[in-house]
């Protein structure tokens, strides 16, 4: 058993191009691209390479320059790497090699909810929800707390916004957690407005959280201790 993951049998031409994701494979590096880049998230997942004529999705840029661009200069901003991957060199036994996570996964085990563990993806996840346990003026929140339809180069997704805060005053807000060198991506744009539309209907405020809100809530805590 190959923990269910989509590896086709060893020689099969189909492996010729294998998503480094999840490990499907391709025949065309085509599909492959397209496959990762529909499928798989952006900036959490794969990073695509900044030259127009190549684009390719990859999850470490530094070595696809040295492979593919070796005269070309790396570019000096942006996500060099994807955030998590897993090593697919032992997929003959099936087994997944996760590599070193540069991100913290966990629970947190949350007063404000109750005692409830609430679960996060990343240090910066952990970070807020640290922030929201300390603030007076929320008196619960909810992980992931609903569903929202968007639709994303002709295609139907679904998006999970990170949090639903319930404040003292009966206002609620929906926030997503996201680091500020992954905002622009055309594909987070999507997911976001049909949020906004989502919340609007429904008389939430809603707002992208990066590093720089959260050290604004860090700063507004430690004020007011
Ligand atoms: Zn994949
Ligand atoms: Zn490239």
């Amino acid at each position: 058993m190959n923990n269910g993951l989509p590896f086709p049998p060893k020689n099969d031409k189909q492996r010729k191009y294998v998503c480094f994701v999840c490990g499907k494979g391709f025949l065309s590096f085509d599909e492959y691209k397209e496959h990762i880049v529909e499928s798989h998230e952006e900036g959490r997942e794969f990073v695509c390479c900044p030259l127009e004529r190549c684009g390719s999705p990859v999850r470490d840029l530094r070595l696809h320059f040295k492979v593919k661009h070796p005269h070309e200069k790396i570019p000096a901003k942006g996500q060099m790497k994807a955030v998590v991957w897993k090593d697919q060199t032992n997929r003959g036994e099936g087994k997944l090699k996760s590599r070193k996570p540069k991100f913290r996964e966990g629970y947190l085990t949350s007063t404000k909810n109750g005692g409830k563990e609430m679960h996060y993806r990343s240090g910066m996840e952990c970070n807020v929800y640290e922030c929201l346990e300390c603030m007076s003026e929320i008196i619960s929140y909810e992980v992931e707390p609903f569903k929202v339809k968007y639709t994303f180069q002709g295609e139907m997704h679904e998006y999970n916004p990170d949090l639903k805060i319930n404040f003292s005053d009966g206002h609620v807000e929906i926030w997503e957690i996201k680091p500020s060198d992954q905002t622009h991506l055309p594909k987070n744009s999507a997911k976001w407005e049909s949020c906004q539309q989502h919340c609007e209907a429904r008389g939430y405020k809603f707002m992208v959280l990066t590093e720089i809100g959260l050290n604004k809530l860090k700063q507004k805590i430690k004020n007011n201790l």
